[in-house]
């Protein structure tokens, strides 16, 4: 009977237990491997189990959509690729939690004995791949990218089968780098990979993702289901024999070798990790990358919709404070102390408002946010005048500066927030510059005081130091060539670059020093130094890649000039890379890539693509909100004729001038680019016929009186329309066409009104 009891006892206790867990599931989104081993592992290993949850896995079945499985809540969680994004752009209600893979396995493969090693020499083969355009979009738009058009390709059914490759069904499959290589390899088969991820399309793979509604009712729960998988992941990937042989035993539907679930962890692992990012990282930015890609690719989007779409528990961390240091803070309201002459770290916000913005203004927000202080902005309009605040205690803290031992007497600095080199700004026609030892007899010219000066001045005698007001200052020498180069500090060159839109300058290479940014604290403030200190130790390599990103990213959203990209170079870019933000290489070189596959190489305007892009988006404005706009279509009149007499050469001379005039007519929301050989559309948002004549107008009279090298003189013709109700694109485009082909006829060097 006391036995009877202890059964009936512990069926019970079971029985509570059981319920006392919450049932989830989770829908994978191919067949059991290596893909999923951190689920497995968290399960097995009881971690789901220590939070309280039961974990249900759906298994892989292609006639279904995981997030119509998740958002039909048959499944509670889901994992999907970068395209969930595109799933979010269309208003599904999902969320990102976390991106297993920081970069996609998937790549094009095909037998080495095919020796196809680049994208070119893809050309005029039968490539395997669905036609699910979203899922091989980095394939696309590597392709794109490289000059290569779909046309070119012969796209084949895809049959997942990796014989096919080696036994000649295809000559190119697209595949997963942890599976099919060494399937084949295993088969005594050879091959070669062209990865997307080399020509700069980076994008994540294996999302977990859920429903906004499984974060509404259950955040505890959505946060306790993250942090156990991804405790699974890293037991997996510490383990990944162990791992591979618990797979091969329970979970091995494909029925997959031993070795080849090992090799699949080690080659996951890597991109798990890849970037140097924590496991299951997400992060805005590289969302927006991915986004923009898709956009040039001509997936519409709305940016705006990104908002929500990444996972934050709003569990901000917060700076762990002594009793001493929380009393300093409740007892003082810091005054912060800054110039707006200092950008991109210091400079006045472009609201209107009397406000600071910048990379120091940025780090200072995450401070704040971190610490709950109370603040106040003082300005100065000199940096002479913080340091006499400074000095006098009439300011709390100033946000950016370098250590230096003179000013110890009164001031205190914090550990350094950011690092970057000192880099060499020269005109466009110098090559890449080594090291300072190549500048020795060149002037160079660095702002007066700048440390910089003294540290080149003492290693590098035969350098002559020219001294300038500021960088701004030694650009304009630079620019006018009576200086051969200037140093500084490269966010600070880049940014005057850009703003100053210096064509012919560019960064052409670095210097060994670098500049240490720290915060400068009156002297009898010791808390607040080590309050901010602290605070500065919580900020992750993430967010402080994400602030410097703000500033001095390649942006090519609309409106901004990214003319600088060019400005400062190929080589400057890998630069920043290398030294700024080693783990962002491949985000930026994408970006210049991007950059590349929507502008026209020749007039470095937008192309053709671009401009489709920006018509798309103007006409489904225009359906929205009735807000006019119109476009103007310019061809050069009798270029035939340029050709001939000159030569091409010549010719493209010309287009290339004629481009710059035209950009410099056309205010900052239109948007011109090469349309076709010698046309040019110009798109005029929120501007009527008239308002597009007027613009046309001022176009023909400045092309007509300018002055172009060679030939004696130039004339355009112009042919406009505006959007009316009804219009498809396609109509708008004909009727600017066809007033083009009546300017022309009516004599050229006019404009007419479609
Ligand atoms: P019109 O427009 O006044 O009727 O006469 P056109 O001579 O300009 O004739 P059309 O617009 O039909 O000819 C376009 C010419 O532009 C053909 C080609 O020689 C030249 N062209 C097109 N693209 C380029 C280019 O990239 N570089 C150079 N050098 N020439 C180009
Ligand atoms: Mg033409
Ligand atoms: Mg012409």
């Amino acid at each position: 009977m006391k036995r009877l009891l202890l059964v009936l006892l512990s069926i019970i206790t079971a029985l509570n237990a059981q319920s006392s867990f919450e049932k989830i599931s989770v829908q994978l989104q191919w067949a059991d491997q290596f893909q999923f081993a951190g689920y497995y592992i968290a399960k097995e290993k009881g971690f789901y189990r220590d939070a309280g949850l039961e974990v249900d896995f759906h298994k892989f079945d292609p006639k279904i959509s995981v997030v119509s499985e998740v958002l039909s809540g048959r499944s509670t969680y889901g994992i999907g690729r970068s395209s969930l994004l595109v799933d979010r752009m269309e208003g599904k209600p999902i969320v990102a939690l976390a991106a297993m893979f920081q970069s996609s396995p998937f790549i094009l493969l095909s037998k080495k004995s095919a020796d196809i090693q680049t994208p070119h020499d893809l050309i005029g083969k039968r490539i395997m791949m669905t036609e699910d355009f979203q899922d091989s979009i980095s394939v696309r738009a590597m392709l794109n990218s490289q000059g290569i058009q779909t046309k070119d390709l012969h796209f084949i059914q895809h049959s997942y089968n990796p014989m096919d490759i080696a036994n000649g069904k295809t000559d190119v499959m697209a595949c997963y780098i942890s599976n099919e290589p060494f399937v084949l390899k295993e088969k005594g088969i050879e091959t070669n990979a062209i990865n997307p991820e080399s020509y700069g399309f980076d994008f994540y793979s294996d999302i977990l993702f859920t429903s906004e509604a499984e974060i509404r009712h259950h955040p505890q729960r959505v946060r306790a289901f993250v942090d156990a998988t991804l405790k699974g992941w890293e037991y997996a990937f510490n383990h990944i024999p162990e791992t591979a042989q618990f797979i091969h035993l329970h979970y091995n539907g494909q029925n997959k070798s031993l070795e080849s679930l090992v090799y699949e962890g080690r080659i996951l692992k890597d991109l798990a990790y890849r970037g140097n990012q924590t496991l299951g990282a997400i992060t805005v930015e590289k969302f927006r990358r991915i986004s923009d890609i898709y956009q040039v690719m001509g997936v519409q989007q709305n940016q705006k919709n990104l908002e929500g779409f990444i996972y934050d528990d709003a569990s901000h961390q917060k700076v762990p404070l002594s009793v001493d240091e929380h009393a300093f803070l409740h007892s003082h309201t810091i005054r912060y102390a800054s110039t707006f002459a200092w950008p991109p770290f210091n400079y006045r916000s472009d609201n209107g408002e009397k406000e600071l913005q910048g990379i120091a203004a940025d780090f200072w927000r995450l401070i704040i946010s971190r610490t709950g202080m109370q603040t106040t902005f003082v300005h100065f309009p000199t940096w002479t005048g913080i340091l006499d605040a400074i000095k006098t205690k009439t300011a709390d803290i100033t946000l950016g500066t370098s250590i230096s031992y003179d000013k110890e007497p009164y001031a205190l600095f914090s550990k350094p927030y950011a690092s970057f080199p000192n880099v060499i700004a020269t005109n466009k026609t110098i090559d890449f510059i080594p090291g300072l030892e190549s500048l020795e007899g060149k002037r160079v010219a660095i702002g007066d005081g700048y440390t910089v000066a003294a540290l080149i001045a003492e290693k590098y005698p035969k350098i002559v130091i020219v001294n300038v007001e500021d960088t701004r200052e030694g650009l304009r020498l630079l620019s006018k060539n009576r200086v051969d180069a200037v140093i500084d500090i490269l966010p600070v060159i880049a940014y005057l670059i850009n703003d100053e839109h210096y064509m012919d300058l560019k960064i052409s290479g670095s210097t060994e020093f670098n500049f240490d940014v720290r915060m400068m604290i009156r002297n009898d403030y010791p808390y607040l130094k080590s309050i901010i200190d602290k605070a500065i130790d919580t900020i992750t390599v993430a967010e402080r890649q994400k602030i410097l990103n703000r500033y001095i990213a390649v942006t090519y959203e609309e409106g901004i000039d990214y003319r600088w990209v060019y400005g400062i170079g190929v080589g400057s870019l890998l630069i920043i890379a290398i030294f700024l933000l080693r783990q962002f290489e491949m985000g930026r070189y994408n970006k210049h890539l991007l950059k590349m596959a929507t502008t026209d190489p020749l007039t470095r305007l937008p192309n053709r693509i671009k401009l489709d892009n920006k018509l798309s988006e103007c006409h489904a404005f225009f359906q929205r909100s009735q807000r006019p706009f119109s476009i103007i279509i310019m061809d050069i009149d009798y270029f035939k004729k340029v050709n001939d007499t000159y030569g091409h050469l010549i010719g493209d001379k010309i287009l290339i001038s004629l481009a710059k005039i035209c950009r410099k007519q056309i205010r900052e929301i239109d948007v011109i680019g090469r349309w076709g050989g010698e046309e040019f559309m110009i798109i005029c948002p929120e501007t009527d016929g008239e308002g597009a004549h007027k613009l046309a107008q001022k176009l023909l009279e400045n092309i007509s009186t300018a002055k172009f090298d060679t030939i004696k003189g130039l004339t355009c013709s112009f042919g406009i329309s505006e959007c009316h109700d009804g219009d498809r694109i396609e109509d708008i485009v004909v009727r600017a066409d066809n007033a083009l082909y009546e300017a022309k006829e009516h004599g050229r060097n006019r404009i007419c009104l479609g």
